[in-house]
């Protein structure tokens, strides 16, 4: 069975959670293990069971080579749709009617010899390894979109990690959260985003988002900032990309998503340059960025209020901020210590941290690599000289970004390489997060929102928390945006009616 041709990112996304990797074993595992994915008729027949078994499909055909998907009775139409889906996401996929472990949606789904029975209740996500779970038909997508993920990190965990039950205890997890899962019903409909709304970021978390957004009952505008285009190393995690997507503008791609009742603007810009030409006064910002810098950033421009995701190994989750009671943005990116300047990052990922001048030099310059320096990086990885051969003549960064950060010339698995903070989030993991950002939104424009920063975090090895929210006191160095009387005087004055406590 054939891999993605961009299934090398989905390896080193996988060395840096499994341990001892092998990439060897990986693929093998990969290539000689077809995962289902079973529908009900109540899959096919509620908003939330579509919604579930799309965004499965849209994470399952990423990484997978054979999926194979069962239809039970009344499911057979929506069976055919998924597999155009998955043939667009991966057109190398082959598709099956036959898998010893899956995923089921619906009660009356068929099920496998290891089945992953995957259901929601609105808000709420629920994941089985006993019983067929129930999914709603409400118009929140939320629990569904939360199930597909954690189905597909149980599914990687018992396929890809070996464990033997990943799912010992049912799952419910309520993308309200914070809040009693049952207790607040929560009406459904008639939410107005607030005037002005901007999602910085259309990589893989801000397309998670967007996917939940565009099935949520919203009306309003949102605009989508984001500069870079989809490479091909991307299609590994971004969910609203097919195959055919490399190269797309990763804003415009986005605003192409299908929407119930939101209007989406591109701006394929850098924030600096979009907040440069269409102002500050942004009430509410949600954030998929992936460094600390464009964090800040975001915080520095004052918005009224910010919800933030982000991924880490192993680790992925939300955070809402009070600009004015709590932890800001920036207090929970404030630089600790002395951060390591990117020459001695690239020097030291490639193993030469005795060049690291010779590096900065080539890096500022983009002049090939000499000859001496190359032997030295092979010394230093350990690898073949040859193994490098493809990248005389070319400059340094290409041999990091390919090299290292895209896994072409290390051995994955190797301790401590690639390092991480070059870290390649699963496709499961940054969708969570992004199903979570959107949740926070909708949470807000429904009237819910529990005030102060709270941050929730999901360790995807692991079943989640109990108590997976907490809240978010400022940096206690008081050296921080909010904290400067200066900023805070001009935020009072852009949103005069923000309560201070
Ligand atoms: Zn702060």
């Amino acid at each position: 069975m054939p891999l993605a041709d961009y299934h090398r990112r989905a390896a080193v996304a996988a060395s840096q959670v499994i341990a001892g990797f092998d990439e060897q074993l990986f693929e093998a595992a990969l290539e000689s293990t077809g995962i289902g994915l079973a529908l009900g008729r109540d899959a096919a027949n509620t908003r939330e069971g579509r919604a579930l078994a799309d965004l499965t499909v849209r994470l399952l055909a990423r990484l997978y080579p054979t999926l194979a998907l069962v239809s039970g009775p009344g499911a057979e139409a929506l069976c055919t749709e998924l597999s155009t889906l998955a043939r667009a996401v991966n057109p190398k996929i082959t598709i099956t009617d036959h898998a010893a472990v899956g995923i089921a949606i619906g009660l009356d789904a068929p099920a496998f010899e290891r089945t992953f029975h995957a259901g929601s209740d609105a808000w709420t996500a629920l994941l089985s390894s006993r019983a067929p779970q129930p999914v709603g038909d409400s118009a929140i997508p939320f629990g569904a979109g939360a199930a597909a993920c954690f189905a597909a990190a149980a599914i990687f965990r018992s396929v890809l990690m070996g464990e033997p039950d990943p799912v010992p205890d049912d799952l419910t997890v309520s993308c309200l959260d914070g809040i009693d899962p049952i207790a607040p019903k929560v009406p459904e409909n008639g939410w107005a985003l607030p005037g002005s709304t901007v999602l910085v970021g259309c990589g893989a978390v801000g397309q998670a988002a967007v996917w939940a957004l565009g099935r949520s009952p919203l009306r309003g505008d949102l605009d989508l900032v984001d500069h870079e285009s989809v490479e091909l190393s991307n299609i590994q995690r971004y969910v609203l990309t097919t195959r055919a997507d490399e190269n797309a503008g990763k804003a415009e791609l986005t605003a192409a998503t299908p929407t119930v009742g939101l209007t989406f603007h591109s701006h394929p810009e850098e924030w600096a340059s979009f907040t440069a030409a269409h102002g500050y006064r942004w009430e509410t910002a949600l954030v998929a960025v992936d460094s600390a810098a464009a964090r800040r950033a975001v915080q520095a421009s004052l918005p009224r209020w910010i919800a933030n995701a982000w991924t880490q190994p192993g680790d992925l989750g939300v955070s809402t901020h009070a600009f004015l009671t709590g932890a800001c943005l920036s207090c929970l990116y404030l630089p600790t210590g002395q951060t390591p300047s990117e020459d001695a990052v690239v020097a030291s990922a490639l193993g030469v941290d005795q060049l690291v001048r010779e590096v900065r030099t080539l890096l500022h310059s983009r002049a090939p690599m000499p000859p001496d320096v190359l032997d030295a990086i092979a010394t230093g990885l350990d690898v073949p000289r040859d193994a490098l051969a493809r990248f005389e003549g070319r400059p340094i960064r290409e041999l990091y970004v390919e090299g290292v950060c895209g896994g072409s010339v290390i051995q994955l698995g190797q301790a401590g390489r690639p390092r991480q903070d070059v870290h390649v989030p699963l496709a499961h993991q940054s969708a969570l997060a992004g199903v979570l950002l959107a949740a926070r939104l909708v949470r807000r424009a429904a009237g819910i929102e529990p005030g102060g920063t709270q941050i929730t975090g999901f360790d995807i090895l692991r079943s989640p928390a109990a108590h997976p929210t907490r809240p978010a006191l400022k940096d206690p160095r008081g050296t921080c945006v909010c904290q400067d009387s200066d900023y805070l005087h001009v935020y009072r004055v852009k949103w005069p009616t923000e309560p201070a406590s």
